[in-house]
């Protein structure tokens, strides 16, 4: 049921050249990772998926309606870019109350119990109320990941989050995504093999802006 179908999808930039080029994927509930090296187009990918980029070709399903006909599309899908913008001056529970606004959460009280889960999920509650200034990395990524799940999209993206960790803070953001992952998609990209290898079930491997592998992880191990 919470699945996102895009059909031969395209996306030119100017001077002709094609960020992707027949873009056919199904990808069903749970962690699926995109793997491609620099420039294979998974953030354009991830921009279409988002409704911040429209495919120059092209159309984008979710749950069988295209995403421009979904009804509260901002709620549906959560989005952490690759560059995610802090604001410093802000606390996190500010700016998650500032996300919420924005997805249309009107109700204060309704965004404030959010908000507070959130918090607590991401192992944030103690300093929810400090500026974001003060927080270390992880914890900005983390901010990130709570920013993206406000509104408890059925869709999670997010853009190389494991980009400059170390291995082990790798595994354990990895993990922390897997337990998002219980009855959504939550959509990975990645140019680093062991970060699906572990904890996705269904990859697509992208390049050039063509889709050069997909399906299950297992079906693709036993092609070797
Ligand atoms: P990845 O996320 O896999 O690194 P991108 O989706 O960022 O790949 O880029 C795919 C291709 O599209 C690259 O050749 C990149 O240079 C190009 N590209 C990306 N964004 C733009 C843009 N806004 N304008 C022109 N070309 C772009
Ligand atoms: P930092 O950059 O602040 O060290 P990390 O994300 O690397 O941030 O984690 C710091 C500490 O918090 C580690 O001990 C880690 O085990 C713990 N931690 C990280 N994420 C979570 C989480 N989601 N739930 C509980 N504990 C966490």
């Amino acid at each position: 049921p919470r699945d996102m179908n895009k059909n031969a999808e395209a996306q030119v930039y100017n001077r002709g050249n094609w960020a992707l080029h027949d873009v056919n994927l199904t990808i069903t509930e749970g962690m699926v990772g995109l793997l491609g090296p620099n420039g294979a187009g998974k953030s354009t990918l991830m921009r279409i998926l988002s409704t911040l980029s429209t495919p120059t070709s092209g159309e984008a399903f979710i749950n069988d309606v295209p995403l421009h006909k979904a009804e509260d599309i901002r709620r549906m899908i959560g989005y952490l870019p690759q560059q995610f913008q802090v604001y410093p001056q802000l606390t996190g529970a500010e700016f998650l109350d500032y996300v919420a606004a924005m997805k249309g959460i009107s109700d204060k009280r309704h965004r404030k119990a959010e908000i507070d889960k959130l918090l607590e999920q991401l192992n944030l509650q103690d300093k929810g109320h400090k500026k974001i200034r003060t927080y270390s990395g992880g914890m900005k990524r983390r901010l990130g990941i709570a920013q993206a799940l406000v509104g408890s999209p059925q869709v999670l993206i997010v853009d190389e989050p494991t980009a400059g960790l170390d291995p082990e803070e790798r595994v354990r953001f990895r993990n922390l995504l897997t337990r998002f992952s219980l009855g959504r998609v939550v959509l990975l990209s990645t140019h680093i093999v062991a970060d699906i290898e572990s904890n996705c079930r269904q990859i697509a491997v992208l390049d050039q802006g063509r889709v050069r592998m997909s399906g299950e992880l297992a079906d693709l191990q036993a092609l070797g």
